[in-house]
């Protein structure tokens, strides 16, 4: 099972094989096959998200596209199996932020609130965050009412056959409106200018689309919920009179983006002009050999649990590539 030509870790120099940043499904997945391969890995898995490890799947309730549950799983009980999974193959995890990065210096330096660790590879697996509007009663409905994915939360019993809002006026905004038509009663996007910052033809498959309705110079400004507590509406706001009104639906989309979780190798690494680092096609490497990327960090489009597994899964078998060619 383990391969023979695998490269033990180094502890004479203390120089560790690997070091993986993140602990989404990316960064345990990666963990799981660079254990199995030996190199026993030292993850750093954040308690940025929530103040736990685990990643963005813990915001959520269900599940329901992961292959391997049919019934579906909730997100914490999912990345609790994939953190077991990493560990009982020995993967070393420490529950800590990385608060330094030097891949410029060889071997690596790794650096958070606890220790210091050098490293001859290094897989970034520490994700992205979905914008946020910030709304006064986000919090009470995030994930009751209020989704970042349009992908994840679509089919679930919460919206379909509802009246539901997207906020955005972009690619992604645009792309969950026709999505969420798939499922809703009726989809409303909200747009806060006066025209759609989306490609030509998204615009046009959106505005020609009679299950949806497009409110330009307008923003949302909070959540309006019935005496059971649930979402019933929305309260809007016109960008150009400042004229309020309440919009009734039971769903809230956001379609503005995420911020990749990038700023540690800025300056060090190549990233693209949103902060998502550029990885060579088909592959998990960055622009400094050693440093693979994985999961939500270097991918703008797909951003799926399985998606990032699966890059997680490619990044750890390119280490061990590396490993081996640079022994
Ligand atoms: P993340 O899950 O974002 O994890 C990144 C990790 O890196 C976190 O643990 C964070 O703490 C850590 N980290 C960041 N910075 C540092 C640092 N400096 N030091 C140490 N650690 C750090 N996808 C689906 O396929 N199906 C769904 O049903 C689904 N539902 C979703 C529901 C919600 C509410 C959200 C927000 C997303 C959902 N997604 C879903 C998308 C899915 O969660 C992401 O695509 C996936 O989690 C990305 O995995 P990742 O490993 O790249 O990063």
């Amino acid at each position: 099972e383990t391969p023979a030509s695998s490269p033990p870790s180094d502890p004479s120099k203390g120089v560790e094989n690997l070091v993986i940043i993140g602990s989404g499904p990316a960064g345990y997945t990666a963990a799981i096959y660079a254990a199995r391969a030996n190199l026993k890995p030292v993850v750093f898995e954040g308690y940025q998200v929530g103040g736990v490890p685990g990643g963005q799947l813990m915001t959520t309730t269900e599940v329901e596209n992961f292959p391997g549950f049919p019934e579906g799983i909730t997100g914490p009980d999912l990345m609790d199996r994939m953190r077991k999974q990493a560990e009982r193959w020995g993967a070393e995890l420490h529950q800590e932020d990385v608060e330094f990065v030097n891949v410029k210096s060889s071997p690596f330096v790794i650096r958070s609130s606890d220790r210091e660790v050098k490293c001859y590879s290094l897989i970034i697996a520490t994700g992205a965050t979905a914008k946020r509007l910030r709304l006064p009663r986000e919090d009470e409905f995030w994930s009751r009412g209020i989704s970042a994915c349009a992908i994840c939360d679509g089919a679930s019993p919460l919206f379909k056959g509802q009246v539901l809002a997207v906020v955005g006026g972009g690619d992604t905004a645009t792309e969950e409106a026709i999505y969420l038509t798939k499922y809703a009663r009726h989809v409303h996007l909200l747009v806060r200018k006066e025209q759609l910052r989306a490609s030509k033809a998204m615009q046009d498959r959106v505005l020609n689309n009679p299950n949806i309705t497009v409110h330009f110079n307008t923003e949302a400004v909070d959540v309006v919920s019935n005496d059971k507590g649930q979402m019933s509406g929305i309260q809007l706001k016109r960008t150009d009179t400042g004229e309020e009104s309440v919009l009734e639906v039971k769903g809230l989309f956001y379609g503005i983006g995420h911020n990749p979780n990038s700023q540690l190798l800025q300056g060090q690494i190549e990233l693209d002009t949103a902060g998502y680092i550029l990885v060579k096609e088909g592959s998990a490497k960055t622009s400094v050999d050693g440093v693979f990327a994985a999961g939500d960090v270097q991918d703008h489009e797909w951003r799926q649990a399985v998606t990032a597994a699966g890059s997680g899964c490619i990044a750890a078998l390119s280490v061990e590539r590396y490993l081996v060619a640079n022994d």
